[in-house]
């Protein structure tokens, strides 16, 4: 009878010094467990040795597949690559990092053959610069309120997805892909299993905090269009407000003659106004510049090598 397969996935984007530690953590653990499993590391356009690493992990040993793009695509592009290419029954994402504790993996799995089919771990968040928690306290909050599924602090891409959830995921086809919010949108009966968070053992995080700005408002635009009712509605208290304004400026000029220092007030709501609206044509601009990129449809990555061959050839759409 065959057994069972899992995949593995390892988004790595200059991993060098962590492939081999990870390969040897990840061969101790799936010792542990019933299954056959392989690993699938996505080589996401790596200017340090990760490619040889990875290419002479694959010569080595028949379960290590591994897809290399032409450049860095970003991560969310490298975790769509691994599970386009998965063929496992249940799949877990993991970081190449070391940050995602391999030991969890039984313990997943378990809750696999329990039936759920999304198992999460959740870190706390200890071991990071208080900018950084505050921050993400705050996005999370923040985007709970805007978007339509639920995203939890803590949670990241370390999770275990059933083969249905896969091919659930992959039919999702959307250009900018906000993978938090997508493995939460599918829904699926989900197992949350805690870790204590660990730092980087080496190589540093590749989230700047541009790079973490520009994927909060990534998880705020994909989900729904509601920021840009907020300018609406924005927009029509202010234009009432000013309204009321000019009624009452207008009534004091009739009853008064012309007053001159009314300069402040006047430059005050220019300024305001100039501001609420252009904030208004930045969010049409993000759903504008959305569509133009879905519409482009362009592939999501582009393989540079790879040493899995399958017959299907797929390129991303
Ligand atoms: N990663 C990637 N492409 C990128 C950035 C990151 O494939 O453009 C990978 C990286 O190699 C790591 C994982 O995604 O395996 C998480 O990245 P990182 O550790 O920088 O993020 P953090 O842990 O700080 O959230
Ligand atoms: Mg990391």
């Amino acid at each position: 009878m065959r057994r069972s397969l899992i995949s593995l996935i390892l988004p790595s984007f200059n991993e060098e010094e962590n492939i081999p530690l990870i390969y040897e953590n990840l061969h101790h653990i799936m010792a542990l467990v019933n299954y056959d499993y392989e690993l699938i590391f996505i080589d996401d356009g790596s200017e340090d040795q990760t490619l040889e690493y990875i290419q002479d992990l694959g010569r080595k040993h028949p379960h290590v597949k591994y897809v290399s793009f032409t450049r860095n695509f970003g991560k969310e592009a490298a975790l769509l690559a691994g599970l386009e290419k998965s063929n496992g029954d249940a799949v877990i994402i993991m970081d190449a990092d070391l940050q995602h504790p391999a030991f969890l993996i039984p313990e997943m799995i378990q809750g696999y053959e329990e039936g759920y089919d999304q198992v999460i771990a959740k870190r706390n968040r200890n071991g990071e610069s208080p900018l950084r928690k505050t921050l993400s306290t705050l996005f999370y909050k923040g985007i709970n309120q805007l978007v339509d599924v639920t995203l939890k602090n803590g949670i990241g891409d370390f999770r275990l997805l059933s083969r249905p959830v896969v091919n659930d995921i992959l039919k999702l086809s959307e250009g900018n892909r906000f993978s938090k919010g997508l493995f939460a949108w599918v829904g699926y009966e989900e197992k949350v299993i805690n870790y204590e968070n660990v730092a980087r053992q080496s190589g540093s995080s590749k989230w700047s905090l541009s790079k973490l700005l520009n994927y909060a408002i990534d998880g705020l635009v994909s989900f729904n269009t509601r920021p840009l009712r907020i300018c609406l509605y924005t927009g029509m208290l202010i234009l009432l407000m000013s309204l009321g304004y000019i009624a009452f400026i207008f009534v004091q000029i009739v009853r008064n003659g012309i007053d001159v220092p009314g300069y402040f007030s006047t430059i005050s709501a220019i300024l305001f106004l100039g501001g609420v609206q252009l904030l208004s044509l930045g969010v049409i601009g993000e759903y504008i510049g959305r569509m133009y990129n879905e519409v482009k449809r362009r592939p999501h990555y582009l393989v540079k090598e790879s040493n899995i061959h399958d017959s299907k050839n797929k390129v991303s759409q």
